[in-house]
């Protein structure tokens, strides 16, 4: 099953793909997780693209589809993939269709969750993970059970992402808006987008997600 979820920052997307990856057996692959781990390696993209994910703007085009590329090419992307925030441009979307096209595969469905603008700053400007396994937490709507320890593993270390700062968030939606958004009527002339309501909580949303991918490929 090949996939993509779209929909602006704070939507759900990273949540969501990581439980379509766990039922689906699929690879989720987030350009944004890849981008964070080249900044911390200090590598040459990761220290061309932090500044600008900083801004809360986009990164290069260029550099993202070369990243991408590689990556569909790994193993595990063989029974399929979850595209979390790829591609975030036309130019990336159209970038995908000959990528695809080329190495023989398509794309099953475009998937947009939809959400207020107005609950994604509060959502984005209050989450943070467990540094030590990842799990996912916000200040208001997921606390840890026990203050200052992950649920999942006791960790005691917690991260925020740097452009999860109020001020930058603006910027992101503002990107989302003017850069992202034009890939809704690009998928939907296409005949692939389907939409679900980002608003639900979370299992409610997972829920919607596994009903409106019932028809496909090895959801079938
Ligand atoms: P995300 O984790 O998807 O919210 O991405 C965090 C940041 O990484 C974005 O604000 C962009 O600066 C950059 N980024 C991630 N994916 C892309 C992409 N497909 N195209 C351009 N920039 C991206």
């Amino acid at each position: 099953m090949k996939l993509i979820l779209l929909g602006p920052p704070g939507a759900g997307k990273g949540t969501q793909a990581r439980r379509l990856e766990e039922r689906y057996g699929i690879a989720q692959i987030s350009t944004g997780d890849m981008l964070r781990a080249e900044v911390k390696a200090d590598t040459p993209i990761g220290r061309e693209a932090k500044a600008v994910m900083e801004s809360g703007a986009l990164v290069s085009d260029d550099i993202i589809i070369r990243m991408l590329s590689a990556r569909i090419d790994q193993p595990d992307c063989v029974r399929g993939f979850i595209l979390d925030g790829f591609p975030r441009t036309v130019p990336q979307a159209e970038a995908l269709d000959r990528m695809l096209a080329a190495k023989n595969m398509a794309l099953d469905a475009v998937v947009e969750l939809e959400v207020n603008d107005a609950v994604l700053t509060d959502r984005i400007a209050g989450r943070f993970t467990c540094g030590t396994c990842g799990a996912g937490y916000h200040d208001e709507f997921k606390p840890t059970a026990k203050a200052g320890v992950c649920d999942v593993c006791g960790g005691t270390q917690f991260v925020r992402r740097a452009d999860d700062k109020r001020e930058t968030v603006a910027a992101r939606l503002e990107a989302y808006h003017t850069q992202t958004a034009p890939l809704l009527p690009y998928y939907r002339a296409k005949g692939r987008l389907r939409s679900v309501d980002g608003m639900a909580d979370i299992d409610a949303v997972t829920r919607q997600l596994v009903e409106t991918l019932k028809d496909v490929g090895s959801a079938s």
